[in-house]
C-alpha cells in the first residue's frame, strides 16, 4: 500500500499528452488551442459606424449653433461607397456600415432637428447645435487586433467567446489535443442495468452512468462498455476492447474477494500493474497500470473499487489528472483544487488511511466554513451528491472539532 502522494507521482509519471489534431472549430469548444491562432483580418476591418445617424465631418459642425448638412450618400449595413463626404455634406448612415471617407464622426440620429432625422440622399439635415468630437461613434480599423496578430495563445480554452473570437479571426479550424477516449467497464455479477428493478442480490449499475458524466465533464469522451459478469473469459475480453482507448477505467473487482478478477485479469492482458492499494478512504483497493504496445499510445488503466462512492473518489483523486494530462491541459489544472475551511461541525478522522468525507463549503465572511454532511460511508452517493467538497482529513485519529482548520478538495 503506497500513499497518495506517492500514487499520484506515479500516474504522472505514466501519463503524457496525445498528440494534438486539427479539428473544426465547433469541435474543439471547451478544449485547449495546442496551437495559437493568429488572425487573417483587422478587427474591425473597416472605421465602422456604431450608430444609426450621419457620417459628418467634425470641422464642419462647430458646437456654436444648428448646422445643415446636405445629405450625400446613403450607407445601410452591407452597403459601400466610393463617395467621399465633401465639406458641408454628410451621409445617412447605419449601425455597422464603412464611414466613408472625408467623414470623421458619426452623429447619432437623434442630433438631428426640425424633423430632418429621416432625410436622405439628395436631402437636407440639421444637425443641433452640439460639439461633435473627430471620431465618435466610430470604431476604428484594427483597433481590437490586427491581421497577422495572435488572437488566442496556445493553451487557451475555447469557451463561448473564443468560438466567437477565432471565427472573426477566420479560424474555421483549430489544433487541439484529440479528447481523449476513455473506455468504461462495470464488473459485477450482481450488477444490472439502472432501467431494470433489482431483483434481491442485484445492484443497479450506477458508477457506469457517474463514471461517464464525470469523464463528459473533463470534456474527454466516454466510451461506455457496460457491465460485464466476475468471469474470467468475458472479463477479458471487455478488457481486450477498453484497452484499444486511451484510457479503461474499471470499476468493481480489485479487493481480495475470490471474484475480484480484475488485476489477474489485466496483468494477463500485459497491462502492467503500476500500484495496487492507496492509503485513501474511500478507494483503498484502487488498482494503475499501464499497457505499452510498439508504435502506439500506451493505455492507461485504472481499476476502481466498486463501491460508488469510493470508484468517484479514486476517479477524482487519481483518474482525472492521468485525463488531464493526456488533454494537454498544464499542471495546474492536473488536480480538483484544494482550499483551507473551517470546520462547522466536528469530523472524526481515520487512525490508518486519510479520510475524505463530504462536505458542503460556503463563505462566512472570515473565509470558508466547511459542513459535514450526513454519509454512510463509500457505498453512500447520496452523502456525495449535494457535496460541493471532500474534507481531506490525515490519519491522525483525532475527533477534529468546529472551529478546527482543515484542507477541502473542491468537487467539479
Ligand atoms: P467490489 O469492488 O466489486 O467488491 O464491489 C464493492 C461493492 O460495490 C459491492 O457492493 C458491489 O455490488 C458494488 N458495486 C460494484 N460495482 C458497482 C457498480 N457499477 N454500480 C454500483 N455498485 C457497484
Ligand atoms: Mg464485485
Amino acid at each position: 500500500m503506497i500513499e497518495l502522494a506517492e500514487a499520484l507521482a506515479l500516474v504522472e509519471a505514466a501519463a503524457a499528452p496525445l498528440p494534438p489534431r486539427r479539428v473544426p472549430l465547433l469541435e474543439a469548444c471547451g478544449r485547449r488551442l495546442a496551437v495559437p491562432v493568429v488572425s487573417d483580418v483587422d478587427s474591425p476591418p473597416w472605421d465602422r459606424a456604431m450608430m444609426d445617424g450621419f457620417a459628418v465631418r467634425s470641422a464642419d459642425c462647430g458646437g456654436a449653433e444648428a448646422v445643415d448638412l446636405d445629405v450625400t450618400i446613403d450607407l445601410a449595413a452591407g452597403d459601400v461607397t466610393s463617395l467621399a463626404v465633401g465639406p458641408g455634406s454628410c451621409a445617412r448612415i447605419m449601425t455597422g456600415a464603412p464611414v466613408p471617407r472625408g467623414a470623421d464622426a458619426v452623429v447619432p440620429v437623434e442630433a438631428a432637428v426640425d424633423g430632418t432625422a429621416g432625410a436622405r440622399a439628395g436631402g437636407r439635415v440639421r444637425l443641433r447645435d452640439e460639439r461633435f468630437r473627430a471620431g465618435q461613434h466610430i470604431a476604428r480599423r484594427g483597433a481590437a487586433f490586427v491581421r497577422g496578430q495572435e488572437v488566442l495563445a496556445a493553451g487557451a480554452t475555447l469557451g463561448s467567446a473564443e468560438i466567437g473570437l477565432a471565427s472573426e479571426a477566420g479560424a474555421t479550424h483549430v489544433i487541439v489535443p484529440p479528447r481523449v477516449r476513455v473506455a468504461l467497464l462495470s464488473t459485477g455479477s450482481e450488477l444490472v442495468p439502472p432501467d431494470a428493478t433489482p431483483a434481491f442480490g442485484q445492484t443497479r449499475n450506477s458508477n457506469g452512468p457517474m463514471l461517464a458524466a464525470a469523464v463528459h465533464l473533463l470534456a474527454a469522451e466516454p466510451i461506455p462498455l457496460g457491465v460485464v459478469a466476475d468471469r474470467p473469459e468475458p472479463l477479458r475480453a471487455a478488457v481486450a476492447q477498453g484497452l484499444a482507448a486511451d484510457v479503461l477505467v474499471l470499476s468493481g473487482g480489485v479487493s481480495a474477494g475470490d471474484l475480484d478478477l480484475v488485476p489477474a485479469v489485466l496483468e494477463r492482458c500485459g497491462v502492467e500493474r503500476v500500484f495496487h492499494k492507496v492509503r485513501l478512504k474511500p478507494g483503498k483497493p484502487v488498482w494503475f497500470g499501464v499497457l505499452r504496445r510498439d508504435g502506439a499510445q500506451p493505455t492507461l488503466v485504472f481499476g476502481l473499487p466498486g463501491n460508488p462512492a469510493s470508484s468517484l473518489v479514486c476517479f477524482e483523486l487519481l483518474a482525472r489528472p492521468a485525463i488531464a494530462i493526456l488533454a494537454g491541459a498544464p499542471r495546474e489544472a492536473w488536480h480538483l483544487p484544494r482550499r483551507r475551511a473551517r470546520l462547522a461541525a466536528p469530523a472524526k478522522a481515520a487512525v490508518d488511511r486519510p479520510v475524505y468525507l463530504p462536505c458542503r463549503l460556503a463563505d462566512s465572511g472570515s473565509g470558508l466554513a466547511a459542513t459535514p454532511l450526513p454519509w454512510t460511508g463509500s457505498s453512500d452517493l447520496l452523502g456525495l451528491a449535494g457535496a460541493t467538497g471532500l474534507i481531506a482529513l490525515p490519519a491522525d485519529g483525532r475527533r477534529h472539532e468546529a472551529g478546527d482548520e482543515v484542507e477541502v478538495v473542491l468537487r467539479s
